[in-house]
C-alpha cells in the first residue's frame, strides 16, 4: 500500500506536469493508475488529473494534499500504456509529461469530460457502407500472405511493386485476426491516405469496426475514440503517426502501410519519436504481430527483414498490369540546342497529346527542405566532400562551399572528374514552374498542390477531388503528390528537375531519391492505358537515377549498402544527433565545441571510441532558424543499446546556461 499518488495534471503555463498528493485511506484499495482524479491545486481551485504512479516518499520541503476524489473506477489507460510512454521518454531524451502530451488528447483533462457532449458527426466518413467485397487473392498473394501467417519472426516486410495488392493482403490478415478476437491498428503516413484506406476497409469489414484517429480529428472526436477502444468496442483502428499512442486493448497486429516514409517520424517538437520504431515496443507488450510494408523500403527495414528470414516479395502488378516506361531527358543537350526553360521539349509535347487524348499529367517538383546545389556545367558532376560523400553547399556569405557533415570548406572549388571550374548553383520553386506551365499549356486547366496549399485547410482536399474528377487537367505538385494518388486516368509523369532528388546534404539522400521517383513514376498508367513517366536531369548517368528509371528496388538497395557500409552510416550505425542553439552565434559554436571535446574524452576512457564515432561540430545546414545559430554533432554509434545508453547517460548530465538550448534528435529523419 502506497502513501502517495503522482497525478498527472494540465494546468495553463505549468503544461502536462505530475503532482504527488496523499491517498485518503478510504481509497486506498480501489485507487488505479489511470484513473481520473479530482485534487485541490492552490488555495481555491479544484483541478482534474490522472494516477500516474505510487510512491512512499516525498522530495523534501513538500507538503503533499490529499486527493480529493475519485471520478471514474474504470482507468483511461494502463499501467503497460504508461511504460510504453516511459520507453518513448527514455529512448528519445525526452521528459514524460512532454511525451503524454504528445499521446493524451488535452480534453481528458477538462473537468466536465464525462458529459462531454458527442460529436454530432462522429467520423462522417465512416457512417457510409457500401456492399461488402471481398476478393480472392492472386496465387502469388496468396502464398506471400500464408508465408507471413506463418512467420514467427515479429516484424515482416512485405516488399511489393506498387500496384501488386499489398492491402489486399492486409484485409486477409485483418480478418484473421479479428477472428481471433484481437484487434488491428492500422498506420498510414498521410492523412488523405488514411481516409482512402478507411474507405476500402469499411467497404469490407462495415462501419461499425473502425475508427480513425489523427492530428486533424478533433479532441472531441479523439476523446469519444479513446473511450471506444477503452471499451473494446473498435476492431480496426486506422491513423497516421500519432495513432500508435492510442490505446488499444488486446492488439493482435500493427500494419504499417507505405513505411519508407519521413513522415513516421516527428522532427519537431520532442517528442522527436519515431511511429514505426515505438510500434515495435508497443507489439512487444501486447505479444502482437507487426507487418509493414512499400514498394521502396527504408533501407534499414530491407537491412534487417533480410537479416531476420522476414523479408516477404510481391513481384507482380496485380492482373499483370504493367509498369510504366520511364525514360530520361538529358536537359544539358536541350540547353545546347538552345531550349533554355525548364520543360524539355519531349515533355511539351507528351503533355500536349496526353491531354488532347482526355488524360492527365502529373508534374513533380521535389522541393524536399533544401534544394539547391552546385553543379559542372562540363561533366554535371555534382560538387561533393570527399570524407562525406554529400553534396557541397554554396554559402553566399562567405562565398564558399561547405560540407555539413565535417566541415571541410572550399574557397574556390574545382569538378572532381573533370577538373572544371564553370560550376552553376541550382533551385527551383513550384510556384515558378506553374507559372511557366500556365503560359506554355494555355487553355489547359493547371492546379499546384504543395505546402502553401496544405496550410490553408480544405483546399488540398478540394485539388485533389477536383483532379480526381478529371477538372485539373496537369497537376502541380511536391513530394506529396508522390503518396498513394490512384488515379487511372493519369499516364503521364513528368519530373521537372529528377537531379534534386539526389542532391540533398544528406546520406540519405540517394534513398530519398529513389524511393521519390519510383513511387511518383508508380502514379502512371494505373488503369487500363500504358502509362509514361519522364525524368528530366542535367545528370543521365547517375547510377540512382538509372535505377529509378528500371524502378529495381534490389540492385538500388545493393548499391545503398556498400555506402553506408563504408561511411558507417545506418544499418551500420545508430544516429544521435545533438544541435546546439543560441542567439549568440560564438556562444552556440563554443558549447557545441565545448560538448564534442567532454563527449569524446568520455568515450575514450570508457575505450568505446572505435565503435562511438564522434562528429562535429559544425554549423547545421540550415545555420540559423528564427534568429537562432545552429551548430550539431553527429554521434555514430555502432554498439546499438549499450551505446545510446552511454550517450544518453553522457547528454543528461550536461547542464546549459539559459541562453543556449540543446535538442537531441534520435534517429534523425534527416541532418538539416
Ligand atoms: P498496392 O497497395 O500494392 O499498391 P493495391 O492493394 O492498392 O496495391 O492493389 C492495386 C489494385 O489492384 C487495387 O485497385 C486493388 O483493388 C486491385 N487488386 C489487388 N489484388 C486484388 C485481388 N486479389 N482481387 C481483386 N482486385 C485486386
Ligand atoms: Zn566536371
Ligand atoms: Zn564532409
Amino acid at each position: 500500500m502506497y502513501k502517495y499518488a503522482l497525478v498527472l495534471t494540465d494546468v495553463a503555463k505549468l503544461g502536462t506536469k505530475t503532482f504527488s498528493y496523499l491517498i485518503p485511506d478510504s481509497m486506498r484499495s480501489d485507487i488505479k493508475i489511470g484513473q481520473p482524479v479530482s485534487v485541490p491545486f492552490g488555495p481555491k481551485r479544484k483541478i482534474k488529473g490522472y494516477i500516474a504512479g505510487f510512491s512512499n516518499y516525498l522530495e523534501e520541503g513538500i507538503k503533499a494534499k490529499y486527493i480529493d476524489e475519485i471520478l471514474d473506477t474504470e482507468p483511461l489507460f494502463t499501467l503497460e500504456y504508461l511504460k510504453l510512454l516511459e520507453w518513448v521518454a527514455n529512448y528519445y531524451f525526452c521528459d514524460l509529461p512532454t511525451v503524454l502530451k504528445t499521446a493524451l488528447p488535452q480534453k481528458f483533462f477538462e473537468k466536465n469530460v464525462k458529459n462531454y457532449r458527442k460529436p454530432r458527426k462522429e467520423n462522417a466518413a465512416l457512417q457510409k457502407n457500401e456492399e461488402n467485397k471481398e476478393h480472392k487473392l492472386s496465387p502469388e498473394q496468396q502464398k506471400v500472405y500464408e508465408e507471413i501467417k506463418h512467420v514467427n519472426a515479429p516484424n515482416s516486410l512485405l516488399y511489393g511493386i506498387t500496384g501488386s495488392g499489398k492491402t489486399e493482403i492486409y484485409f486477409k490478415l485483418i480478418e484473421d485476426t479479428i477472428k481471433e478476437g484481437k484487434n488491428v491498428l492500422f498506420m498510414a503516413p498521410e492523412i488523405a491516405l488514411v481516409s482512402q484506406l478507411t474507405m476500402r476497409t469499411i467497404k469490407r469489414f462495415g462501419a461499425d469496426k473502425v475508427a480513425i484517429w489523427h492530428s486533424s480529428i478533433s479532441e472531441a472526436e479523439k476523446y469519444s475514440v479513446w473511450q471506444k477502444l477503452r471499451q473494446n468496442e473498435i476492431k480496426i483502428l486506422f491513423g497516421a503517426r500519432s495513432a500508435v499512442f492510442a490505446p488499444i486493448k488486446n492488439l493482435g497486429l500493427i500494419i504499417i502501410d507505405e513505411e519508407h516514409d519521413t513522415s513516421y517520424k516527428q522532427t519537431m517538437p520532442n517528442p522527436r519519436y519515431c511511429a514505426k520504431h515505438v510500434a515495435k515496443e508497443l507489439a512487444k507488450l501486447h505479444g502482437a504481430k507487426i507487418i509493414s510494408g512499400s514498394a521502396t523500403p527504408d533501407v534499414e527495414s530491407f537491412w534487417e527483414a533480410q537479416n531476420t528470414n522476414s523479408l516477404f516479395e510481391l513481384k507482380n502488378r496485380y492482373n499483370n498490369a504493367q509498369l510504366p516506361d520511364v525514360s530520361i531527358v538529358d536537359m544539358k543537350s536541350e540547353r545546347i540546342d538552345g531550349n533554355l526553360g525548364i520543360f524539355s521539349r519531349t515533355l511539351i509535347n507528351r503533355t500536349k497529346e496526353t491531354i488532347e487524348r482526355g488524360e492527365q499529367v502529373i508534374f513533380l517538383i521535389n522541393r524536399r527542405g533544401f534544394s539547391t546545389y552546385t553543379q559542372c556545367m562540363e561533366c554535371a558532376q555534382v560538387l561533393e566532400c570527399k570524407k562525406c560523400a554529400i553534396p557541397l553547399i554554396y554559402h553566399s556569405q562567405t562565398n564558399s562551399w561547405r560540407c555539413h557533415y565535417c566541415g571541410y570548406e572550399v574557397k574556390h572549388p574545382k569538378c572532381e572528374n573533370c577538373g572544371s571550374e564553370e560550376l552553376e548553383n541550382f533551385g527551383t520553386g513550384s510556384q515558378r514552374v506553374e507559372e511557366i506551365a500556365k503560359k506554355i499549356f494555355e487553355g489547359m486547366s493547371v492546379a499546384r498542390l504543395d505546402s502553401d496549399s496544405l496550410n490553408k485547410k480544405n483546399e488540398h482536399i478540394e485539388i485533389l477531388q477536383k483532379f480526381q474528377n478529371g477538372g485539373i487537367n496537369i497537376l502541380i505538385g511536391t513530394q506529396m503528390i508522390a503518396k498513394g494518388l490512384d488515379n487511372p486516368n493519369v499516364t503521364l509523369v513528368g519530373v521537372i528537375n529528377a537531379d534534386l532528388s539526389f542532391n540533398l546534404p544528406d546520406y540519405r539522400s540517394s534513398e530519398r531519391g529513389f524511393s521519390l521517383l519510383t513511387q511518383v513514376a508508380g502514379r502512371s498508367g494505373r488503369g487500363g492505358h500504358k502509362g509514361k513517366v519522364i525524368f528530366q536531369t542535367y545528370n543521365p548517368q547517375n547510377l540512382f537515377l538509372q535505377k529509378a528509371k528500371e524502378q529495381d528496388y534490389i540492385s538500388f538497395f545493393e548499391k545503398e549498402k556498400e555506402l553506408r557500409q563504408e561511411y558507417d552510416y545506418p544499418p551500420y550505425s545508430k544516429i544521435i544527433r545533438i544541435i546546439i542553439s543560441s542567439k549568440e552565434e560564438f556562444k552556440a559554436e563554443h558549447a557545441c565545441l565545448e560538448i564534442t571535446t567532454h563527449l569524446e574524452n568520455y568515450i575514450k576512457k570508457l575505450s568505446l571510441d572505435e565503435r562511438i564515432i564522434v562528429l562535429g561540430p559544425t554549423p547545421c545546414v540550415i545555420g540559423k532558424i528564427r534568429g537562432e545559430w545552429r551548430y550539431n554533432i553527429l554521434i555514430k554509434n555502432k554498439l546499438e543499446q549499450k551505446g545510446h545508453d552511454t550517450v544518453l547517460g553522457f547528454l543528461r548530465k550536461i547542464i546549459l546556461p539559459n541562453d543556449i538550448k540543446m535538442i537531441t534528435d534520435v534517429d534523425p529523419s534527416d541532418i538539416l
